[in-house]
């Protein structure tokens, strides 16, 4: 598994504790037909630089859509989403897909791999639209699969590997270009209990290592390895708070039975 000296070779180190995500009374509506859903309804938020912030809430409270527009995936209907300071909600969809590519990872819950490409061209592929060099990129990508403790699997295809080496490789993939913010979506949804706490311990100690790290889950159990939690309500923000007495992850997989026993 992957040091903390190793971890800062592939993070860029800014301050902590700049804003980096400030989002002012977002609202998204989707218009289907005759309806209108009033997905988020005035969405307040500062994320800095080296939080690990957790999102939960029930199905259909707006975590996704909101996650979507932080991503830069979606914009809102009205309110302001600046990202380090940039106004992002009046950007076109060609400079939105430049400033995804730079300063955003993604993590989802399906892995979303191809299938037919080892692990380490997985990992390579947003490089090639980062327009970083084919040396440098799969450079990048080695330390970056090696970071997440998969430097024996580099060259496997996704069938070849468990859904939390899957994971892994996805997580590498999202570091590849040295983001800002990662953003996760259910990323311990498909996997079980151990190999949750086993990405939750990935995730904060990239975390330690300066990454500034946002995640939905609905498990309070994974939730309680971040430092924040927001509860989405309706599409608002219902709690926001400090997490008191957060485990290490590491500690609890010491705890916790394998497969093999
Ligand atoms: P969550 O991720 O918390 O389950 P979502 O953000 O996916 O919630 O959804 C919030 C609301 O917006 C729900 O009522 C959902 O049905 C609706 N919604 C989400 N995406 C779309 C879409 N693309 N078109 C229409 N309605 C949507
Ligand atoms: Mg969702």
């Amino acid at each position: 598994m992957a040091t903390t000296s190793q971890l800062d070779t592939g993070l860029t180190r800014k301050p902590a504790g700049e804003t980096i995500i400030l989002t002012e009374d977002l609202h998204k509506y989707y218009e289907l037909g005759e309806t209108r859903v009033h997905a988020l309804r005035g969405v307040s938020v500062e994320i800095k630089r080296g939080e690990f912030l957790t999102i939960m809430g029930s199905s259909g409270s707006g975590k996704s859509t909101f996650m979507n527009i932080l991503g830069c995936l979606d914009k809102p209907s009205s309110g302001r989403y600046l990202l380090e300071g940039l106004e992002v909600s009046s950007l076109s969809k060609k400079e939105l897909a430049s400033i995804r590519n730079q300063k955003i990872g993604f993590v989802f819950q399906g892995f979303n791999l191809l299938a037919r490409t080892t692990a380490l061209e997985n990992v390579e592929l947003p490089t090639l639209y980062a327009r970083i060099s084919k040396t440098e990129g799969e450079k990048r990508s080695r330390e970056a699969l090696a970071l997440v403790g998969l430097a024996d699997r580099m060259e496997h295809f996704p069938s070849q590997l468990s859904g939390g080496q899957q994971q892994r490789v996805a997580i590498a993939r999202a570091l590849v270009n040295r983001p800002t913010i990662l953003l996760a979506d259910e990323p311990t949804g498909n996997l079980d209990s151990r190999t949750s706490v086993e990405i939750m311990d990935i995730f904060q100690k990239l975390n330690d290592a300066g990454l500034t790290i946002v995640l939905v889950t609905h498990e309070p159990d994974v939730a309680h390895f971040a430092k924040r939690g927001i509860m989405f309500r309706d599409g608002k923000i219902h709690r926001d708070e400090l997490v008191q007495n957060r485990p290490r992850a590491a500690e609890v997989i010491k705890n916790m039975p394998t497969l093999e026993d």
